[in-house]
């Protein structure tokens, strides 16, 4: 099968992670995970002491001290690399980070200076890449485009049962405020807001199992681009 492009967005927790990393497996490609980026450059700005909530000039300063790439870590996967050190999963993605990220990303300074290195990905082969705006932004000409969603309560429970996630105490309500507000932020920024891409495929995950929703992107790949 020839390189592929495949564009998987969606909000906080909707399971597109997940499923990404499911078609990736099933067409034998790589899977990028954008959201990792911007959690990145969340992390670089709290070690550096900032507050990426008030301080958009700092963090868009410190962009100039830091070097961030994909490196293919074994065949098949991508690992984020931060000034040459692959980048802690559970560094970037505890709550501290969850709780600022939306504030980095509204930043049109971040977001241009993530654009290119999130296209270069495509360079390595098929690519399932999942995010915010993908197939509205990253890869407009990607020839298949999902938008994963669920509903609110359901996703704050997926990502409840997401060890290392969510802040020590949280309740499904307290998720669901929490994602509920990345949301709103994601969706309502001027540059690149959080919504599907006009030819985009939405599919509602509730009451399916990752397998299910990746059966179906799949169906849809295997089918042909749509004319
Ligand atoms: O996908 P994940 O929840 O890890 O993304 C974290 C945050 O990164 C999102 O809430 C959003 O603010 C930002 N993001 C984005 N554009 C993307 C991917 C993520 O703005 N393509």
């Amino acid at each position: 099968m020839p390189a592929l492009k495949i564009a998987i967005d969606g909000p906080a927790a909707s399971g597109k992670s997940t499923v990404a990393r499911l078609v990736a497996e099933r067409l034998g490609g790589f899977t990028v995970n954008t959201g990792d980026l911007y959690r990145a450059v969340s992390w670089a700005a709290l070690e550096r002491g900032l507050d990426p909530v008030r301080d958009a000039a700092g963090v868009v300063a410190m962009l100039a001290e830091l070097d961030l790439a994909y490196r293919i870590a074994e065949p098949g996967r991508l690992r984020l690399h931060l000034n040459g050190r692959p980048v802690p999963q559970e560094a970037i993605r505890a709550a501290a980070v969850a709780a600022v990220v939306s504030h980095v990303a509204r930043l049109p300074e971040v977001r241009e200076w993530l654009r290119q290195r999130q296209r270069d990905c495509c360079a390595l082969g098929t690519v399932v890449m999942e995010g915010r705006d993908i197939g509205t932004v990253i890869l407009p000409d990607a020839p298949f485009k999902f938008f994963i969603t669920a509903s609110p309560m359901e996703r704050a429970r997926r990502r409840l049962a997401q060890p290392g996630e969510v802040a020590a105490g949280a309740t499904v309500q307290s998720v669901a405020a929490e994602i509920a507000e990345r949301d709103r932020i994601d969706s309502s920024r001027p540059v690149a807001p959080l919504r599907p891409a006009d030819d985009a495929i939405t599919i509602n995950t509730d009451g399916l199992t990752p397998d299910e929703v990746a059966d179906r992107v799949v169906g849809v790949i295997r089918g042909g681009p749509r004319p």
